[in-house]
Protein backbone atom coordinates (compact mmCIF):
# COMPACT_ATOMS: atom_id res chain seq x y z
CA UNK A 1 0.00 0.00 0.00
CA UNK A 2 1.18 3.43 -1.04
CA UNK A 3 0.81 7.01 0.30
CA UNK A 4 -1.31 9.13 -1.58
CA UNK A 5 0.55 11.01 -4.22
CA UNK A 6 -1.44 13.69 -5.85
CA UNK A 7 -0.53 13.60 -9.45
CA UNK A 8 0.19 16.57 -11.67
CA UNK A 9 -3.08 15.08 -14.03
CA UNK A 10 -5.38 16.69 -10.85
CA UNK A 11 -5.09 20.38 -11.90
CA UNK A 12 -8.22 21.12 -9.65
CA UNK A 13 -5.94 20.96 -6.74
CA UNK A 14 -2.70 22.41 -8.39
CA UNK A 15 -3.66 24.49 -11.17
CA UNK A 16 -1.12 23.09 -13.10
CA UNK A 17 -1.31 24.79 -16.64
CA UNK A 18 -2.73 22.54 -19.19
CA UNK A 19 1.06 22.56 -21.01
CA UNK A 20 4.21 22.51 -19.32
CA UNK A 21 7.84 21.77 -19.37
CA UNK A 22 9.81 19.97 -16.54
CA UNK A 23 13.94 20.53 -17.01
CA UNK A 24 16.66 21.84 -18.13
CA UNK A 25 18.89 18.84 -18.79
CA UNK A 26 18.81 15.23 -19.46
CA UNK A 27 21.13 12.40 -17.89
CA UNK A 28 21.78 10.91 -20.56
CA UNK A 29 24.47 7.48 -21.01
CA UNK A 30 26.86 10.24 -22.79
CA UNK A 31 26.17 12.58 -20.38
CA UNK A 32 23.96 15.79 -19.49
CA UNK A 33 22.40 17.54 -21.94
CA UNK A 34 19.77 20.42 -22.81
CA UNK A 35 16.44 19.05 -22.94
CA UNK A 36 13.57 18.45 -20.97
CA UNK A 37 9.56 16.99 -20.74
CA UNK A 38 6.77 18.21 -22.00
CA UNK A 39 3.41 17.52 -20.40
CA UNK A 40 0.13 18.09 -21.05
CA UNK A 41 -2.27 17.68 -18.12
CA UNK A 42 -0.05 15.75 -16.48
CA UNK A 43 0.49 13.73 -18.73
CA UNK A 44 4.32 13.36 -20.16
CA UNK A 45 3.80 13.50 -24.20
CA UNK A 46 7.84 14.11 -25.07
CA UNK A 47 11.18 14.13 -24.36
CA UNK A 48 12.83 16.92 -25.82
CA UNK A 49 16.59 16.64 -26.17
CA UNK A 50 16.88 20.32 -27.11
CA UNK A 51 17.61 23.71 -25.40
CA UNK A 52 14.10 24.10 -23.38
CA UNK A 53 11.70 26.88 -23.34
CA UNK A 54 12.62 29.72 -20.52
CA UNK A 55 9.62 28.47 -18.45
CA UNK A 56 10.85 25.09 -18.21
CA UNK A 57 11.51 24.14 -14.20
CA UNK A 58 15.09 24.20 -13.13
CA UNK A 59 15.58 20.70 -13.21
CA UNK A 60 17.90 17.28 -14.47
CA UNK A 61 15.78 14.85 -15.83
CA UNK A 62 17.32 10.96 -14.88
CA UNK A 63 16.15 7.47 -15.77
CA UNK A 64 14.57 6.76 -12.42
CA UNK A 65 16.86 5.42 -9.61
CA UNK A 66 17.51 1.48 -9.44
CA UNK A 67 18.20 -0.08 -5.73
CA UNK A 68 20.41 -3.11 -6.77
CA UNK A 69 20.74 -4.08 -2.81
CA UNK A 70 18.38 -4.03 -0.39
CA UNK A 71 17.05 -6.04 2.59
CA UNK A 72 13.01 -4.46 3.21
CA UNK A 73 12.54 -6.78 5.63
CA UNK A 74 14.66 -5.70 8.57
CA UNK A 75 13.56 -2.34 8.28
CA UNK A 76 11.68 -2.83 11.32
CA UNK A 77 14.75 -3.43 13.36
CA UNK A 78 15.80 0.51 12.00
CA UNK A 79 18.62 1.98 13.28
CA UNK A 80 20.09 -1.58 14.35
CA UNK A 81 23.23 -1.08 16.66
CA UNK A 82 26.68 -0.58 16.14
CA UNK A 83 28.98 -3.62 15.85
CA UNK A 84 30.91 -5.95 13.43
CA UNK A 85 29.51 -7.66 10.44
CA UNK A 86 29.43 -11.10 12.01
CA UNK A 87 27.37 -9.38 15.14
CA UNK A 88 25.38 -7.76 13.03
CA UNK A 89 24.44 -9.68 10.12
CA UNK A 90 25.83 -12.72 10.28
CA UNK A 91 24.34 -16.00 10.92
CA UNK A 92 22.92 -15.98 14.83
CA UNK A 93 23.77 -11.96 14.84
CA UNK A 94 21.39 -9.24 15.60
CA UNK A 95 19.52 -9.22 12.76
CA UNK A 96 18.40 -12.79 12.89
CA UNK A 97 17.61 -12.70 16.07
CA UNK A 98 15.07 -9.29 15.23
CA UNK A 99 13.67 -11.13 12.73
CA UNK A 100 13.14 -14.15 14.89
CA UNK A 101 11.41 -12.05 17.15
CA UNK A 102 9.05 -9.80 15.03
CA UNK A 103 5.63 -10.54 13.60
CA UNK A 104 4.95 -10.72 10.34
CA UNK A 105 3.07 -7.41 10.28
CA UNK A 106 5.66 -5.53 12.30
CA UNK A 107 8.09 -6.35 9.07
CA UNK A 108 5.60 -5.67 6.51
CA UNK A 109 5.11 -2.25 8.39
CA UNK A 110 8.97 -1.16 7.96
CA UNK A 111 8.71 -2.15 4.19
CA UNK A 112 5.50 -0.22 3.29
CA UNK A 113 7.63 2.50 4.81
CA UNK A 114 10.51 1.65 2.70
CA UNK A 115 8.68 1.32 -0.25
CA UNK A 116 7.39 4.97 0.24
CA UNK A 117 10.32 6.21 1.31
CA UNK A 118 12.07 4.90 -2.04
CA UNK A 119 9.21 6.38 -3.86
CA UNK A 120 9.84 9.88 -3.17
CA UNK A 121 13.33 9.61 -3.78
CA UNK A 122 13.32 8.68 -7.13
CA UNK A 123 13.51 4.81 -6.75
CA UNK A 124 10.99 2.60 -8.91
CA UNK A 125 12.85 -0.57 -8.45
CA UNK A 126 14.55 -2.50 -6.12
CA UNK A 127 16.07 -6.02 -6.07
CA UNK A 128 15.45 -7.34 -2.99
CA UNK A 129 17.40 -10.57 -0.85
CA UNK A 130 14.37 -11.98 1.28
CA UNK A 131 15.63 -13.80 4.26
CA UNK A 132 13.20 -16.75 6.14
CA UNK A 133 12.37 -19.12 3.07
CA UNK A 134 8.94 -19.27 2.06
CA UNK A 135 7.49 -17.37 4.78
CA UNK A 136 9.88 -14.26 4.13
CA UNK A 137 9.04 -13.99 0.48
CA UNK A 138 5.44 -14.22 0.45
CA UNK A 139 5.75 -11.45 3.35
CA UNK A 140 7.67 -9.09 1.09
CA UNK A 141 4.95 -10.16 -2.11
CA UNK A 142 2.19 -8.68 -0.06
CA UNK A 143 3.63 -5.63 0.00
CA UNK A 144 4.84 -5.21 -3.19
CA UNK A 145 1.46 -6.47 -4.86
CA UNK A 146 0.11 -2.90 -5.19
CA UNK A 147 2.95 -0.87 -4.82
CA UNK A 148 4.08 1.12 -7.45
CA UNK A 149 7.90 -0.01 -7.48
CA UNK A 150 9.21 -3.01 -9.18
CA UNK A 151 10.98 -5.45 -6.95
CA UNK A 152 12.88 -8.40 -7.52
CA UNK A 153 12.44 -10.48 -4.97
CA UNK A 154 15.51 -12.88 -4.09
CA UNK A 155 14.42 -15.42 -1.76
CA UNK A 156 16.73 -17.71 0.38
CA UNK A 157 16.12 -21.37 2.21
CA UNK A 158 14.71 -21.32 5.64
CA UNK A 159 18.31 -23.49 6.55
CA UNK A 160 21.02 -25.47 4.69
CA UNK A 161 19.23 -28.95 5.22
CA UNK A 162 16.23 -27.33 2.72
CA UNK A 163 15.86 -30.05 0.58
CA UNK A 164 15.69 -30.02 -3.79
CA UNK A 165 11.59 -29.65 -3.33
CA UNK A 166 11.99 -26.78 -0.86
CA UNK A 167 14.17 -24.88 -3.69
CA UNK A 168 12.02 -25.59 -6.09
CA UNK A 169 8.64 -24.52 -4.02
CA UNK A 170 10.94 -21.61 -3.15
CA UNK A 171 12.32 -20.91 -6.94
CA UNK A 172 8.29 -20.48 -7.78
CA UNK A 173 7.35 -17.84 -5.49
CA UNK A 174 9.84 -15.41 -6.01
CA UNK A 175 12.76 -14.20 -9.15
CA UNK A 176 15.42 -16.31 -8.23
CA UNK A 177 17.82 -17.10 -5.16
CA UNK A 178 19.94 -15.16 -2.94
CA UNK A 179 22.60 -16.28 -0.47
CA UNK A 180 24.52 -14.64 2.57
CA UNK A 181 27.70 -15.97 1.05
CA UNK A 182 29.68 -18.86 0.24
CA UNK A 183 31.11 -19.55 3.30
CA UNK A 184 27.81 -19.45 5.22
CA UNK A 185 26.20 -22.49 3.24
CA UNK A 186 26.62 -25.95 2.36
CA UNK A 187 28.49 -25.95 -1.28
CA UNK A 188 26.47 -28.49 -2.71
CA UNK A 189 23.45 -26.88 -1.77
CA UNK A 190 24.53 -23.20 -3.57
CA UNK A 191 25.32 -25.43 -6.72
CA UNK A 192 22.20 -26.82 -6.38
CA UNK A 193 20.39 -23.56 -6.05
CA UNK A 194 22.71 -22.07 -9.14
CA UNK A 195 21.62 -25.17 -11.43
CA UNK A 196 17.97 -24.61 -10.52
CA UNK A 197 17.83 -20.83 -10.84
CA UNK A 198 19.56 -21.43 -14.52
CA UNK A 199 17.19 -24.29 -15.06
CA UNK A 200 14.24 -22.05 -14.56
CA UNK A 201 15.46 -18.65 -15.78
CA UNK A 202 15.99 -17.40 -12.72
CA UNK A 203 18.35 -14.91 -10.64
CA UNK A 204 21.17 -16.17 -8.46
CA UNK A 205 23.35 -13.83 -6.61
CA UNK A 206 25.14 -13.97 -3.26
CA UNK A 207 27.16 -11.20 -1.32
CA UNK A 208 30.68 -11.90 -1.96
CA UNK A 209 34.08 -10.92 -0.17
CA UNK A 210 32.61 -8.58 2.21
CA UNK A 211 34.37 -8.32 5.67
CA UNK A 212 36.91 -11.55 4.73
CA UNK A 213 38.50 -12.40 1.25
CA UNK A 214 36.44 -15.73 0.02
CA UNK A 215 37.50 -18.08 -2.79
CA UNK A 216 36.53 -16.67 -6.20
CA UNK A 217 36.78 -19.22 -8.32
CA UNK A 218 34.59 -21.03 -6.26
CA UNK A 219 32.38 -17.84 -6.22
CA UNK A 220 32.30 -18.20 -10.08
CA UNK A 221 31.68 -21.50 -10.44
CA UNK A 222 28.42 -20.90 -9.10
CA UNK A 223 27.60 -18.55 -12.34
CA UNK A 224 26.14 -15.84 -10.21
CA UNK A 225 24.23 -13.31 -11.72
CA UNK A 226 25.61 -10.87 -9.89
CA UNK A 227 27.82 -9.96 -6.62
CA UNK A 228 27.23 -8.13 -3.71
CA UNK A 229 30.20 -6.10 -1.53
CA UNK A 230 33.25 -7.52 -2.99
CA UNK A 231 35.05 -4.86 -0.25
CA UNK A 232 37.46 -7.45 1.08
CA UNK A 233 38.72 -9.00 -2.46
CA UNK A 234 41.66 -8.40 -4.30
CA UNK A 235 42.67 -6.67 -7.53
CA UNK A 236 43.10 -9.99 -9.63
CA UNK A 237 39.47 -11.19 -8.00
CA UNK A 238 37.64 -8.27 -9.35
CA UNK A 239 39.34 -9.08 -12.88
CA UNK A 240 38.12 -12.12 -12.69
CA UNK A 241 34.39 -10.66 -11.96
CA UNK A 242 35.39 -8.13 -14.77
CA UNK A 243 36.14 -11.86 -17.14
CA UNK A 244 32.93 -13.19 -16.65
CA UNK A 245 31.17 -10.20 -16.88
CA UNK A 246 29.46 -10.64 -13.72
CA UNK A 247 28.54 -7.02 -12.54
CA UNK A 248 29.08 -5.85 -8.30
CA UNK A 249 26.45 -3.82 -6.71
CA UNK A 250 28.10 -1.76 -3.87
CA UNK A 251 26.75 -0.23 -0.58
CA UNK A 252 29.21 2.48 0.28
CA UNK A 253 26.84 3.42 3.32
CA UNK A 254 26.26 0.24 4.70
CA UNK A 255 30.13 -0.84 4.51
CA UNK A 256 30.67 2.62 6.15
CA UNK A 257 29.02 1.13 8.73
CA UNK A 258 31.20 -1.81 9.23
CA UNK A 259 34.23 0.36 8.88
CA UNK A 260 34.49 -1.18 5.35
CA UNK A 261 34.72 0.70 1.83
CA UNK A 262 34.40 -0.36 -1.68
CA UNK A 263 37.19 1.00 -4.38
CA UNK A 264 34.70 1.91 -6.85
CA UNK A 265 37.14 3.44 -8.89
CA UNK A 266 39.16 0.32 -9.07
CA UNK A 267 36.15 -1.63 -10.22
CA UNK A 268 35.30 0.88 -12.71
CA UNK A 269 39.13 0.85 -14.25
CA UNK A 270 38.85 -2.64 -14.42
CA UNK A 271 35.51 -2.87 -16.33
CA UNK A 272 33.25 -4.05 -13.90
CA UNK A 273 29.60 -3.13 -14.42
CA UNK A 274 29.19 -1.53 -10.98
CA UNK A 275 25.61 -0.90 -9.00
CA UNK A 276 24.40 1.01 -6.13
CA UNK A 277 22.33 -0.61 -3.20
CA UNK A 278 21.26 0.53 0.60
CA UNK A 279 22.01 -3.14 2.04
CA UNK A 280 19.92 -3.47 5.13
CA UNK A 281 17.01 -1.37 5.69
CA UNK A 282 17.88 -1.52 9.49
CA UNK A 283 21.03 0.58 8.97
CA UNK A 284 20.58 2.48 5.93
CA UNK A 285 17.32 4.05 4.69
CA UNK A 286 16.92 2.88 1.04
CA UNK A 287 17.48 6.40 -0.35
CA UNK A 288 19.66 6.24 -3.68
CA UNK A 289 20.22 10.07 -3.51
CA UNK A 290 22.56 9.10 -0.12
CA UNK A 291 23.85 6.39 -1.57
CA UNK A 292 25.10 8.42 -5.03
CA UNK A 293 26.44 11.20 -2.59
CA UNK A 294 28.23 8.40 -0.30
CA UNK A 295 29.65 6.59 -3.47
CA UNK A 296 31.03 10.43 -4.53
CA UNK A 297 32.41 11.65 -1.83
CA UNK A 298 34.17 8.20 -1.06
CA UNK A 299 38.01 8.66 -1.50
CA UNK A 300 37.15 12.03 -3.60
CA UNK A 301 40.48 13.42 -2.58
CA UNK A 302 42.81 10.32 -4.10
CA UNK A 303 40.67 11.59 -7.73
CA UNK A 304 37.35 9.12 -6.92
CA UNK A 305 34.54 9.20 -8.96
CA UNK A 306 32.90 11.87 -10.89
CA UNK A 307 29.61 13.48 -11.02
CA UNK A 308 29.08 11.66 -14.10
CA UNK A 309 29.86 8.08 -13.06
CA UNK A 310 28.46 8.66 -9.52
CA UNK A 311 24.93 8.96 -10.98
CA UNK A 312 25.28 6.15 -13.68
CA UNK A 313 26.07 3.77 -11.39
CA UNK A 314 22.18 4.43 -9.88
CA UNK A 315 20.74 4.66 -13.46
CA UNK A 316 21.86 3.12 -16.59
CA UNK A 317 24.27 0.40 -14.46
CA UNK A 318 21.42 -0.11 -12.02
CA UNK A 319 19.34 -1.28 -14.77
CA UNK A 320 21.88 -3.53 -16.54
CA UNK A 321 22.07 -5.27 -13.24
CA UNK A 322 18.36 -5.56 -12.83
CA UNK A 323 17.94 -6.66 -16.64
CA UNK A 324 20.78 -9.10 -17.31
CA UNK A 325 18.79 -10.77 -19.95
CA UNK A 326 16.75 -8.13 -21.32
CA UNK A 327 18.11 -4.83 -23.68
CA UNK A 328 19.24 -2.28 -21.97
CA UNK A 329 17.43 1.40 -22.46
CA UNK A 330 20.00 3.92 -24.34
CA UNK A 331 17.63 5.69 -25.62
CA UNK A 332 15.04 7.70 -22.79
CA UNK A 333 11.63 8.18 -23.68
CA UNK A 334 8.55 9.40 -21.53
CA UNK A 335 7.38 5.96 -21.42
CA UNK A 336 10.46 5.13 -19.11
CA UNK A 337 10.52 5.52 -15.21
CA UNK A 338 11.95 9.25 -15.10
CA UNK A 339 12.84 11.08 -12.21
CA UNK A 340 12.90 15.00 -12.02
CA UNK A 341 15.17 16.28 -9.89
CA UNK A 342 14.84 19.90 -9.04
CA UNK A 343 18.43 22.23 -8.79
CA UNK A 344 19.39 25.91 -7.76
CA UNK A 345 22.80 26.37 -8.86
CA UNK A 346 25.01 26.44 -12.36
CA UNK A 347 26.56 23.35 -11.96
CA UNK A 348 23.24 20.68 -11.26
CA UNK A 349 25.36 17.37 -11.22
CA UNK A 350 27.91 18.46 -8.80
CA UNK A 351 24.71 19.30 -6.79
CA UNK A 352 23.22 16.21 -7.10
CA UNK A 353 26.07 14.13 -5.88
CA UNK A 354 26.95 16.94 -3.67
CA UNK A 355 25.30 16.63 0.31
CA UNK A 356 24.46 20.21 0.82
CA UNK A 357 20.72 18.71 0.44
CA UNK A 358 19.80 21.55 -2.16
CA UNK A 359 19.01 19.33 -4.86
CA UNK A 360 15.80 17.38 -4.07
CA UNK A 361 13.10 14.78 -6.34
CA UNK A 362 10.21 17.02 -7.41
CA UNK A 363 8.32 14.26 -9.49
CA UNK A 364 8.63 10.90 -10.57
CA UNK A 365 7.20 10.02 -14.41
CA UNK A 366 5.59 6.24 -14.84
CA UNK A 367 3.55 4.93 -17.17
CA UNK A 368 3.79 8.52 -18.98
CA UNK A 369 2.14 10.07 -15.79
CA UNK A 370 3.76 12.82 -13.71
CA UNK A 371 3.68 12.75 -10.28
CA UNK A 372 4.93 15.17 -8.04
CA UNK A 373 6.86 14.40 -4.68
CA UNK A 374 6.05 18.68 -3.45
CA UNK A 375 2.66 17.55 -3.01
CA UNK A 376 3.14 13.81 -0.90
CA UNK A 377 0.59 13.59 1.52
CA UNK A 378 1.60 10.63 3.22
ZN1 LIG B 1 23.11 -7.44 1.76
Amino acid sequence: MMGNYLDAGSPSCLGIMAEEYLGNWVFTQDGLVPGCVRSRDGLAEELLLEDPPPESTRSIVLPAFVNAHTHLGDAFAYPAPKGSVEEIVGPGGYKHRALASATDEEKRSGMRASLDLMWRTGTTSFIDFREEGLQGVSCLRDVTIDADIGGVVLGRPAGPSSTDDDLRALIGQCDGLAFSSISDWPLDLLEKASGMCKRFDKVFALHASESRREDIEAILRLEPDFLVHMTAASEDDIAACADKRVPIVVCPRSNKAFGLSPDIPMLLRLGVSVALGTDNAMICEPDMMSEIRAAYHLGASAGGLSEFDAVRLATYSGHKVLNPKRKITTELSTSDDLVVIDVQGEDPLLELVSSDGSAEVSAVIQNGMVRRMKVWTA
